[in-house]
């Protein structure tokens, strides 16, 4: 099961390259086939395998040579291991289906969107709200369905409502945004998955990922002034919180005693 979880990821994750490509750009992530964005040769299924094709080709088109980014590797990569991983942590294969698809993948997406144009698409945080409702409903103990869905209610408030606080005290003293309403829509989308006592969770260590990850980044490019998207941090808090959410709260509960 687990090596079909790796198949299945690393099918997702050719998809993703596909929706981190073309969804910012407005196109249709359907049709038409793939193509080289350097010579528009349509890419033929032998150079579609995931990782494999990559690394046959050294990173480059068999027609026009022209090289083709890392990147493409690595979200397969990343597609593959992180559903073996969520296949592993829930021994269940809706979990499993629910939690991957709809949570997990997406998130990958944005991390990748948000650095490259700045934006979280609305079409993945908003039906994210949803999904994240029906999960949480879905996945909740037998009776405490009711239960689950005040709590994704309260956590797309707690979750939304907290970044859109920061987002307009920055603005306010600021002058200029810090957080965009993409953020906010992804916090609301967390917060229906995890309700509203994870997504704090995934607030503070998104926070204290982005301080740390950010100060080497704004020192590294010698500018204070650069900005640096809250989406990845928000993403991979998350899948943190999915995966070691007890262990990083009991690591944080024991700073205080
Ligand atoms: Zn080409």
């Amino acid at each position: 099961m687990l090596f079909l979880a790796g198949i299945f990821g690393l099918c997702i994750g050719s998809f993703l390259n596909v929706v981190i490509y073309r969804l910012p750009r407005g196109e249709s992530i359907v049709t038409p086939r793939s193509r080289c964005p350097s010579c528009e040769h349509p890419i033929a299924w032998y150079d579609n395998i995931p990782l494999v094709s990559w690394l046959l080709l050294r990173g480059k088109c068999r027609h026009c040579s022209v090289k083709i980014s890392f990147r493409y590797f690595l979200v397969e990569l990343l597609a593959g291991v992180l559903s073996i991983a969520t296949f592993f942590y829930f021994q269940d294969l809706v979990l499993y289906f629910a939690y991957f698809c709809f949570l997990i993948a997406p998130l990958l997406a944005v991390i990748f969107i948000d650095l490259d144009h700045r934006i979280i698409p609305d079409s993945i945080s908003l039906p994210g709200i949803v999904a994240g409702v029906l999960v949480h409903y879905l996945t909740a103990f037998p009776g405490e369905g009711s239960g689950a869905l005040v709590d994704s209610g309260v956590g797309i408030l707690v979750g939304g409502g907290f970044l859109f606080l920061v987002a307009f005290a920055y603005e306010k003293l600021k002058k200029r945004e810090g957080l965009g309403g993409g953020d906010v829509k992804l916090a609301a989308m967390l917060g229906a998955f995890f309700g509203w006592k994870q997504v704090l969770m995934i607030l503070l260590i998104s926070s204290v990922l982005g301080s740390v990850i950010g100060l080497v980044v704004v020192s590294l490019k010698k500018n204070w002034h650069y900005a640096i998207p809250f989406g990845p941090f928000l993403a991979a808090a998350a899948t943190l919180q999915l995966f070691f959410g007890e262990p990083i709260l009991y690591w944080y509960l024991s700073l205080f005693h």
